[in-house]
């Protein structure tokens, strides 16, 4: 019997056809009453960040407008308290098996973005010899979704300068990785998108290397 991977209660086997006769094991995943606390973005929402609320632009992605920066982003759920929850099981204590929770949302979503690159926002080798996995390559593992690693991360001592724009030029902590051959059109993905700082800079990263279309994509928003 297969448990929940939240709430540890029984599930109903679901096996399909081909799981059936080709004896493949399925999925951990988790009970719909689980899945329930999670706050699926509706129509209602920032036409650009999908911040919830609002079906006008938002202040973030005016400020990034403003800034002269796109934003062109999309999500799957608020980052309410059971998402909160949900990440710091995964992120900070480690449950590994807890990237497969969200693994058939993403995938529904991710069919959208046919042709473009699907790259994972990177982690600081200091983070990932902590934490010992990329929460993010974990969630698309998780999802069955192919990726490519094309960019690396240094951590970076916060600084405190005058304004948005310079603070990005001095927090740029990604470059790309040598010899990639990188192709016109790129999804990146990160896990919780807050500010967007962070897409924005692997974002213009990729821009100067001559990318010509990026998307961003987070589980949480
Ligand atoms: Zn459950
Ligand atoms: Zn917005």
């Amino acid at each position: 019997m297969k448990h929940c991977l939240l709430c540890s209660s029984q599930l109903k086997e679901m096996l399909t056809f081909s799981q059936f006769f080709l004896l493949k094991p399925e999925k951990p995943r988790i009970c719909s009453s689980c899945f329930e606390n999670f706050e699926q973005i509706t129509d209602q929402h920032c036409p650009r960040c999908c911040r919830k609320g609002s079906a006008e632009i938002c202040s973030d992605c005016q400020s990034w407008s403003r800034e002269g920066y796109q934003v062109q982003h999309f999500s799957c759920f608020t980052y309410n308290q059971a998402m909160k929850d949900y990440f710091s099981q995964y992120k900070f204590q480690g449950d590994y098996l807890l990237r497969f929770v969200f693994g058939e949302t993403v995938r529904e979503k991710m069919r959208a973005f046919k042709g473009y690159l699907a790259v994972p926002v990177p982690v600081s080798p200091e983070k990932f010899l902590h934490r010992g996995f990329n929460q993010v390559e974990g969630i698309l593992d998780g999802a069955g979704i192919a990726y490519k690693n094309i960019l690396e991360k240094r951590d970076t001592v916060a600084q405190s300068s005058k304004n948005r724009e310079e603070r990005l030029q001095t927090q740029q902590c990604f470059s790309i990785k040598e010899d990639q051959h990188l192709p016109e059109k790129i999804i990146l993905i990160d896990d919780i998108y807050t500010t967007g700082k962070t897409l924005q800079l692997a974002k213009q990263i990729l821009l100067e290397a001559g990318v010509k279309e990026i998307l961003t994509f987070s589980i949480a928003r």
